[in-house]
């Protein structure tokens, strides 16, 4: 039979830190009187993250593991998960106890009372440093950035039910935001709040160039707007020109003399226009990029084993 509750995380190289996740979860599971699942994806880790899963299954019988053939990374591993849940719904967070298991209690009595998107939004957050500057300032511009109303401070942690699982599925896009794609499927929303701890043990396994593709996926999945600014950008350009033209134009014709120097404003001229030039042919390339990624259709995974039954998969 299929349990009720599915909780799915991704893991890549937690050797230290997945027991502690997997007790947490169970602790909390077991007081709800209901049927749950931990499904944990295994990113392609070089440790013994997959040996402790098959173990921790032994006691477990709730535990179920998905293997990828290698990393994919995080937004393809939680794809993974969630195509893999088999609960009415279910609740797809990080392993490593920067969502708090406890929370999952208040995810399920929102979906009880009738929600279908559960956002876990973050009050606040103990990331320092670079990484937590990154984060903010994401946070802040990216609703600038879109066309679509996505909600602030919110991730990956949430809950989803059955239909709107099934319709994140359908979603055939490679370049995956997934906190964006929630909100995107529609169906009733909610929020549940909580503040973002550290992580237990082991240090962040998202590089920082891969949050940044994060981010520009998250503003190019779901807004035109750099190439509207460019546009703009253009305009105001073209403007000028035309200003600057008549302004000399009218000048030769009424006979006033033209001074001949403006070596610099020249070089300054030619080297600005240049560069803005390239940088908007690069944003171009980021979308046409992305279009390429999209049109190659190569799956977001692969999966190598399973503790599921086959027919599940
Ligand atoms: N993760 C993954 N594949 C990766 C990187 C991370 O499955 O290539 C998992 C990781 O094990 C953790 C979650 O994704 O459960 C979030 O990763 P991390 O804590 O490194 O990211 P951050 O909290 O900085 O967003
Ligand atoms: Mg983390």
């Amino acid at each position: 039979m299929n349990p009720t509750i599915s909780i799915v995380a991704p893991v890549y190289n937690e050797e230290h830190g997945i027991e502690e996740f997997i007790q947490a979860v169970a602790d909390v599971m077991n007081e709800q009187e209901l049927p749950w699942e931990l499904l944990l994806v295994n990113d392609g880790s070089a440790d013994r993250t997959l040996e402790i899963l098959q173990e921790k299954k032994k006691a477990i019988p709730q535990l179920e593991w998905v293997d990828l053939s290698r990393n994919f990374g995080h937004q393809a591993a939680v794809t993974a998960a969630i195509a893999h849940a088999r609960g009415q719904a279910a609740v797809i967070m990080d392993a490593d106890m920067q969502d708090p298991p406890s929370l999952i209690p208040k995810l399920i009595a929102s979906w009880q009372a009738g929600n279908q998107v559960v956002f876990a939004r973050r009050t606040q957050r103990a990331e320092t440093g670079l990484r937590r500057l990154g984060f903010e300032t994401f946070h802040k511009f990216f609703r600038y950035a879109i066309d679509f109303p996505i909600p602030a401070n919110v991730g990956v942690f949430s809950l989803l039910d059955r239909c709107a699982i099934n319709e994140v599925k359908k979603l055939p896009e490679r370049n995956r935001f997934l906190p964006g794609l929630y909100s995107w499927v529609g169906f009733k929303q909610n929020f549940v709040d909580y503040a973002r701890d550290d992580r237990s043990a082991g240090t962040p396994k998202q590089t920082f160039k891969r949050l940044i593709k994060y981010a520009s996926d998250g503003v190019m999945s779901f807004s035109y707007k750099p190439i509207r600014v460019l546009g703009f950008m253009g305009l105001m350009t073209a403007v000028m020109a035309f200003a600057i033209a008549l302004y000399f134009t009218a000048k030769r014709l009424l006979g006033y003399e033209i001074a001949f120097t403006g070596f610099t404003t020249l070089v300054i001229l030619i080297s600005g226009l240049g560069g803005l030039i390239l940088l908007a042919i690069a944003l171009v390339g980021e979308y046409v990029a992305r279009i390429y990624d999209e049109v190659k259709n190569r799956p977001a995974y692969i999966v190598k084993s399973t503790s599921m039954d086959s027919n599940n998969d």
